[in-house]
């Protein structure tokens, strides 16, 4: 994608002039909603959203893949020190009150500015743009099922290696391997626990060697032109013992009642409950220690939330991942995540790799 849709822009700027005259407009410092509104992609830029323009503020090293990026947006070019540019652009809207991304602003960020932009009232804002991202355009949600697809792929062409005398390690870095080769790269660092490292719901992949009996999770997302994918399964190396098989069918049907039930409209307490009741029915529910789910998007982790403290409604076009699991401290973890995309009629799975457990 090389530029933002102008939907999108005028979106956002309906949220921002709906806090008038609190905030008249946003300096928009976090970088997925600079890449969002303007479709830039380099590491360093601010924007500028005001009621007639899109600025995007860089230097040198950017202003001809912004121009190209971000045809939409005026590129306005910094020296050494952003804050002369940055002070013209907001003088020039003629803005009393400009807001402020709260999350994304340090303490000394919010300083130089304040000292630059004298005379202007800096009001924090938060979610404006993010508000915005929940609902996937078109074009968003096709690059999402891509790199869904893409890890479904780069685990299916890797189970091989799991298998006993294999590293944890050694398999993560295949894969990260496996997806930059496809033009990707991971989304996140990826994590392979094995035997009782299993329990440890986000464990680094280490130098542990993998033996017969084990269960190894392995949680990997790739991010494909901007957009992530998260997708996670637990194997059987060699063989599955009774507990082992029953801990997988408690997650197995928990994550099966959420991808039925789940609708818009519903909070994400609500949703995460789905899962969690049959997790707690079944004696598991003080092992299941995390949400059921957060939105993917241009970040891996955005709204909504899928949890306890989900007190929003889940809107239609939102994508989502479902992810219950049961870690036992010292025996080992089982989760099953899933990508989905949330239609009228409920859940639309965007991973399509295989639920059920699979012995290697
Ligand atoms: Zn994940
Ligand atoms: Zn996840």
């Amino acid at each position: 994608m090389t530029e933002a849709s102008g939907g999108r822009r005028s979106r956002v700027l309906d949220k921002v002039l709906a806090c008038r005259p609190e905030v008249e407009a946003l300096v928009v410092t976090t970088p997925e909603n600079r890449r969002y509104l303007t479709g830039f992609t380099g590491s360093w830029g601010m924007s500028v959203l005001t009621a007639t323009e899109l600025v995007l503020i860089t230097d040198g090293r950017y202003v001809e893949q912004a121009a190209a990026e971000a045809p939409g947006s005026r590129i306005v070019r910094h020296g050494t020190d952003p804050l002369p540019a940055m002070k013209e652009v907001v003088q020039a809207t003629g803005a009393a009150r400009i807001g402020f991304e709260k999350e994304n602003v340090t303490v000394g960020m919010h300083q130089r500015l304040q000292s630059a932009l004298e005379g202007i009232t800096l009001v924090p804002t938060e979610g404006l743009v993010e508000g915005v991202r929940i609902i996937k355009e078109a074009e968003e949600l096709d690059l999402i099922r891509q790199a869904a697809a893409m890890a479904d792929e780069v685990l299916d062409d890797h189970l091989h290696l799991l298998r006993p005398g294999v590293t944890e390690r050694e398999v993560a870095i295949a894969l990260e391997f496996a997806m930059k080769r496809r033009g990707a790269g991971a989304a996140f660092e990826i994590i392979v626990v094995s035997g009782p490292r299993s329990s440890l719901p986000h464990g680094r992949p280490s130098l542990r060697v993998m033996e017969e009996g084990d269960l190894v999770t392995l949680d990997l997302g790739v991010q494909y032109q901007g957009y992530c994918s998260d997708l996670t399964r637990t194997f059987a190396i060699g063989r599955a013992d009774a507990r082992q098989r029953e801990v997988y069918e408690v997650v197995l049907a928990a994550q099966t009642a959420a991808l039925e039930g789940l609708r818009p409209g519903m909070t994400g307490k609500d949703a995460d409950g789905l899962a969690r009741s049959v997790i707690e029915e079944r004696g598991y529910g003080e092992h299941f220690g995390h949400g059921l789910g957060h939105g993917v998007g241009l970040a891996v982790h955005e709204g909504p939330r899928l949890s306890l403290t989900g007190d929003a409604a889940l809107p239609e076009g939102c994508v989502v991942t479902l992810e219950p699991g049961v870690y036992l401290p010292g025996w080992g973890g089982v989760r099953i995540e899933d990508l989905v995309v949330l239609r009228s009629d409920g859940a639309e799975r965007l991973s399509n790799f295989p639920r059920e457990l699979k012995i290697l």
